[in-house]
């Protein structure tokens, strides 16, 4: 029998990964992907399910209850894969607004939409997963690990609008029994992220020979996690979580953010022509003006659902990068459409020299 889904944020990075996993990996499944079309959601990435009659495709915003609540009647929903949201620090520094609105408002109105949708039903086989991100948790000093019971401390408004929507979403378990799953993951890379994130950023920038933006000393530490180990443990958590609990989801892949630049030009290097006069794609690094607040470390302790839900990750970073990098190269067509003039402007107005 088809079990419905409703995905949010399917068109952008994780959520579209998420969507081609899951349909690739659950026969049963109708995928609903409920997605805004912002500058970060691209139906492109999903080009290849276009006509399926396991997917549909729903243009329209998380804030709008008439429609979301309209798409539980419709598809009669019984699982809520939440990914939509604002995704990038710095824009949130930029402009705030959207960040609470989609965030928090869009948090809340899905929510709803499932309790009034649930309520009375037996919950059984009826769940919400609220995806969110190790940054609710602060900054970490040179030692430690964020573990599912480390206080909330977020400092910039990103990761304070993602608590806020954690908060929610626990609220609504507490409150309602409605059967809320969260989980907080670490940074994630691979296929189809938006070039405004670190790694495919340097990327694009180191293929076309432009200057590579580091943030004040790139000594920030950020632990990383392969995009399809992401979908594979939320799928996880789906199948065998506990309604009410969260999971932290990390790699184990702490890296310096100058780190990682260095071993992309050098793997850039080794796969592409050489830049102009043959010049290291080291020598296009360029420190810039530190981001406000900037988070020192984060890291996260992924004992637990290793433990309780048997779940590790498949790749090293080693070969997640490599996978990844072989993918922007051989979809340089990808990169180009998705660049268009709006992403230029944001862009230049953001990386001032330091
Ligand atoms: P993304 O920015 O690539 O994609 C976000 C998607 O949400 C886009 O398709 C966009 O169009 C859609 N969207 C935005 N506002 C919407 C609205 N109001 N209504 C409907 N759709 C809307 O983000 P991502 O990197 O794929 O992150 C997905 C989720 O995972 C987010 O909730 C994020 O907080 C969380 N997360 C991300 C990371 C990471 O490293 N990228 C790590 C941990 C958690």
């Amino acid at each position: 029998m088809s079990h419905t889904v409703l995905v949010t944020g399917g068109a952008g990075f994780i959520g579209s990964n998420f969507v081609r996993l899951a349909l690739g990996t659950r026969p049963e499944w109708h995928v609903v992907n409920l997605d805004k079309l912002t500058y970060a959601g691209n139906p492109a990435n999903l080009a290849d399910l276009e006509g399926s009659p396991r997917y549909t495709f729903v243009h329209g915003d998380i804030c709008d209850g008439e429609l979301v609540h309209g798409l539980f009647q419709r598809y009669r929903i019984r699982t809520v894969v939440h990914f939509a949201a604002e995704s990038h620090v710095d824009r949130s520094i930029a402009g705030p607004d959207a960040f609470i609105s989609t965030n928090v408002g869009g948090t809340f109105t899905l929510l709803e939409a499932a309790r009034r949708a649930w309520l009375g039903e037996a919950h059984e086989d009826c769940r919400f997963l609220h995806v969110s991100t190790d940054e609710v948790f602060g900054s970490l000093g040179p030692d430690g690990f964020f573990t599912e019971t480390t206080a909330y401390a977020p400092r910039s408004p990103y990761s304070a609008s993602k608590a806020a929507s954690d908060h929610l979403a626990r609220a609504w378990f507490h409150t309602y029994g409605l059967p809320v799953l969260l989980t907080n993951c670490s940074n994630n890379y691979g296929p189809y992220q938006f070039p405004e994130k670190l790694i495919p950023l340097i990327l694009n920038n180191a293929r076309l020979g432009r200057a590579l933006p580091v943030y004040g000393d790139g000594q920030n530490v950020r632990d990383w996690l392969y995009v399809g180990d992401h979908c594979e443990a939320i799928l996880r958590v789906l199948d065998a979580g506990r309604p009410g609990e969260s999971y932290n989801i990390g790699g184990h892949n702490e890296k310096k953010n100058l780190e990682i630049v260095e071993l992309l030009c050098d793997l850039l290097d080794r796969k592409v022509a050489p830049l102009p006069g043959g010049a290291p794609r080291r020598t296009l690094i360029t420190f810039v003006r530190d981001r406000q607040g900037h988070d020192r470390r984060y890291a996260i302790d992924a004992g637990r659902i290793r433990r309780e839900l048997g779940w590790t990750p498949r790749f090293t970073f080693e070969q997640g990068i490599e996978q990844t990098v072989d993918w922007y190269l051989s979809h340089q067509s990808w990169l180009d459409g998705v660049l268009d003039g709006s992403y230029q402007k944001y862009y230049e107005g953001m990386y001032g020299r330091r």
